[in-house]
């Protein structure tokens, strides 16, 4: 993605030259494009500002450390806060609430849950899994009702008459990236505050209009990530060790990947667990669970000496983390066990684009919500169900006819598996009407672009970007009672115009900040 509109290093050396020109009061050659200026000014403040990233825990694992294993990167960042208007954001934080109902709501209502994924189930061997997991848990009989939600809603900015942030989808398991967000926003308050003077400080503020002697730092909201998700994991395993006779200090387990190259954004949950709240946690991935844990005749689940109170998945969500039943007995462990689950099954399936598609059906989100959900309804884009049952003619045969105000996405998390413009209706028209009930259609949203400083391995790009809006949310309760339900901070990705994907670690984007507008 890199090769977009890479701007030559001849046309950085220039514009940087041109602004200590400046600097020093000479003649202005020719007045230099807005582009040109930004460009210039982050050229000189990329060092600082990457080391600030790194030395502030923006650090990614290298795809090939070789014998190093310490061998990192900085996290993909942006220099700068992306602009959202205020009302916008603050719109989107007073939903955080109702997801967290909801998609409580919606986990328990198994009976609804489970006809809803019916038919996708036979389509979509994952989600098929998934489905059979939850239908054996419950008919054993739920061991541990009490369910701790981390969840994160995408938006983005619909341009129109009045821009409105649409739904992009809701995660429910293994929502990423909020440490990572909590250290940008300190990285922004840094290049904000510190870079005020002389032409970068004027190329900065040329660059957010026309804000006088405002000062910048005071846009950026402050993002309470590493409070609030490190505190819900702690209150999870605080309501387990009082509901069960003799857990004395139970561990909280993060279900990691192998690979582990975004570390940084998980250690940082762990320290705060340890520093703040003074609750251990285990690392493991599902094939260690299942070498080294086990359930005892209570149903709680040891790893080796030490209870498990929470399991919190920050794998798990795709079929690549399943590559043989080793790791589906781990998961099915796990489910069974009276360990809180982060998420459990039920939750993790409320996030599927199926179940999004269906509560956007006429009185689903009603069923759950009541008189809330027209405040949620007003964030749903179009959404239209496929296959059989769901009387799809229509709607493919515009989306054929249509493309590019579509995209198609089958039932996956994690980035890089939807289709956008003409590859709509070429998938389309490959896929069996049977087939075709494993995806689902969304009306493609629009939103408008700005110029943003994406940084790389230590390189930058000025490009015309968009961004999407991530707003994480924290619930725990058992179906009676809700012992927590809070927002719990933000994301903002940004991306080229033209990419259509949005994945941080899959390359797409870079995790950038809010700076809030009138
Ligand atoms: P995943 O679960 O793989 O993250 P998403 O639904 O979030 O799936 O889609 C991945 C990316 O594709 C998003 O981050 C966003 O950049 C883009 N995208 C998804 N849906 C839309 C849409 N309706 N309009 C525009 N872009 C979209
Ligand atoms: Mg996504």
């Amino acid at each position: 993605m890199w090769a977009l509109r890479r701007a030559s290093p001849a046309l950085v050396t220039a514009a940087a030259a041109k602004l200590h020109s400046d600097r020093r009061g000479r003649r202005e050659l020719s007045a230099p494009s807005r582009c040109e200026s930004l460009q210039a000014a982050a050229q000189l403040i990329l060092r600082d500002s990457v080391q600030y990233a790194e030395l502030n825990g923006l650090l990614y694992g290298l795809k090939d450390p070789g014998a190093d294993q310490s061998a990192a990167t900085q996290t993909p960042v942006a220099m700068l806060p992306f602009c959202i208007p205020e009302k916008a954001f603050q719109d989107c934080v007073a939903l955080s609430p109702l997801w967290n109902k909801l998609v409580d709501a919606v986990a328990r209502d198994v009976k609804w849950l489970h006809a809803t994924l019916e038919t996708v189930a036979k389509a979509d061997p994952f989600t098929g899994r998934l489905l059979k997991i939850s239908k054996q848990i419950h008919e054993e009989g739920l061991r541990q009702p009490l369910m701790l939600g981390i969840h994160r809603s995408d938006y983005m900015l619909h341009s129109g008459a009045e821009p409105r942030c649409l739904q992009v989808e809701l995660n429910t398991i293994a929502s990423s990236m909020g440490c990572h967000a909590f250290h940008v926003e300190k990285l922004h308050r840094f290049v904000l505050g510190r870079f005020q003077e002389g032409a970068v400080g004027r190329a900065i503020r040329g660059h957010y209009g026309d804000l006088k002697g405002d000062d910048l730092t005071k846009r950026l909201p402050r993002n309470v990530t590493l409070e609030a998700i490190p505190a819900a994991l702690s209150r999870a395993q605080a309501v387990y060790k009082a509901q069960t006779k003799g857990a004395k200090d139970p561990v909280v387990l993060f279900v990691v990947n192998d690979d582990g190259r975004n570390f940084a954004d998980w250690c940082f949950l762990e320290y705060a667990l340890w520093e703040v709240h003074n609750v251990r946690v285990l690392k493991k991935s599902l094939k260690e669970v299942a070498e080294k844990a086990s359930m005892d005749k209570e149903g709680r689940l040891w790893l080796e000496e030490e209870e498990v109170a929470v399991s919190y998945f920050r794998a798990g969500y795709g079929p690549e983390d399943y590559p043989s039943e080793v790791e589906w007995s781990a998961r099915l462990l796990l489910e069974r066990s009276a360990a809180v689950k982060c998420p459990s099954v039920d939750y993790q399936l409320v996030g599927a684009k199926k179940v999004q598609q269906a509560l956007a059906r006429p009185g689903a989100v009603e069923r759950f919500l009541g008189p809330d959900s027209a405040k949620l309804r007003g964030c749903f884009a179009g959404l239209w169900g496929l296959g059989p049952g769901e009387d799809d003619q229509a709607i493919v045969k515009l989306a054929c006819e249509k493309p590019e105000g579509f995209v198609l996405k089958p039932q996956r998390e994690g980035g890089g598996h939807n289709f956008y413009g003409k590859d709509v209706a070429v998938k389309l028209k490959e896929l069996s009407p049977q087939e075709r009930s494993a995806y689902i259609l969304m009306q493609r949203i629009l939103p408008g672009l700005q110029e943003s400083v994406m940084t790389r391995q230590g390189q930058l790009k000025v490009m015309e970007c968009l961004s999407e809006f991530g707003f994480y949310s924290v619930y725990l309760g058992d179906g009676r009672t809700a012992h927590l339900s809070a927002h719990a901070g933000h994301l903002v990705r940004t991306k080229a115009q033209g990419v259509d994907e949005g994945g941080v670690a899959a390359g797409y984007a870079v995790i950038s900040s809010p700076f809030l507008t009138s």
